[in-house]
């Protein structure tokens, strides 16, 4: 019996979880065959120091609500339970010693992470530990040619979405897929505004239901002070 599996950890402030992030978390799920699709929000975003609007407490709670029915997705708390700043490639190194040596690590970012990957702390360390899956996002070029130091790791499965000619994704040596997979123009910064102008329906088209209520019930995102 193959004992292997496919970890996905997907790594972001999720402040809040909108239905581009579920989305991602289903499609590449199936797309990529993933075993346990992890959500992982970050205690603090080292790169979002200052931004933050809602609590880790909250933004957990939210996840947790917008993934109770959905068998494939989770949310962990490993980054949230840890001591202090925590950084992706140490989350990953942590992963990839605990887990079986034949199970597959994947790290699941969008297209404008991507595009900052060589500010990450220990990038290319980073790349040795995991599978990279770069999801492109509208509005956001997607930077492949010409990639300093792993360019020959890079597989790109744009234009490779379609259920009749779908096939799992085969994985050797560790690589950095891109996909199309998703193409959702939702962002956390339009579920917070439209929490602070009250638009209702503006937050029904960008986030589950349990997680609008969420948001209504606690009186998140009244006064944050961005554009
Ligand atoms: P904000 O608007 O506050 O910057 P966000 O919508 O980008 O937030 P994050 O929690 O920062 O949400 O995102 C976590 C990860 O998911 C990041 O790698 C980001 O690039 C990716 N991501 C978020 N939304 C999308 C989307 N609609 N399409 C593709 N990737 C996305």
């Amino acid at each position: 019996m193959d004992q292997r599996k496919r970890i996905a950890i997907y790594g972001g402030t999720f402040d809040p979880v909108h239905l581009g992030h579920l989305e991602i978390g289903r499609r590449v799920s199936q797309f990529f065959v993933i075993d346990e699709f992890l959500f992982m929000p970050a205690r603090v975003a080292p790169h979002k120091v200052g931004q933050e609007a809602a609590s880790a407490l909250d933004r957990y709670a939210m996840l947790a609500l917008a993934t109770q029915d959905e068998p494939r997705l989770s949310v962990s708390r490993f980054e949230l339970d840890g001591p202090g700043q925590q950084y992706t490639v140490d989350t990953l190194a942590h992963f990839r010693a605990s887990c079986s040596e034949l199970d597959e690590l994947f790290f699941v970012m969008g297209a404008d992470s991507w595009a900052e990957i060589t500010t990450w702390r220990e990038w290319q360390r980073l790349v040795t530990l995991a599978n990279l899956i770069v999801v492109t996002r509208p509005g956001h070029q997607t930077f492949i040619e010409d990639f300093a130091g792993a360019a020959s790791q890079i597989v790109d499965l744009r234009g490779e979405n379609d259920p009749a000619t779908f096939e799992p994704v085969e994985v050797e040596a560790l690589k950095i897929f891109v996909t199309d997979a998703v193409m959702m123009d939702v962002s956390a910064t339009a579920v917070r505004r439209a929490a602070r102008a009250d638009d209702e329906e503006e937050l029904k088209r960008l986030v589950p239901p349990s997680v609008a209520d969420y948001i209504r019930k606690y009186g998140l995102y009244r006064n944050t002070n961005e554009a």
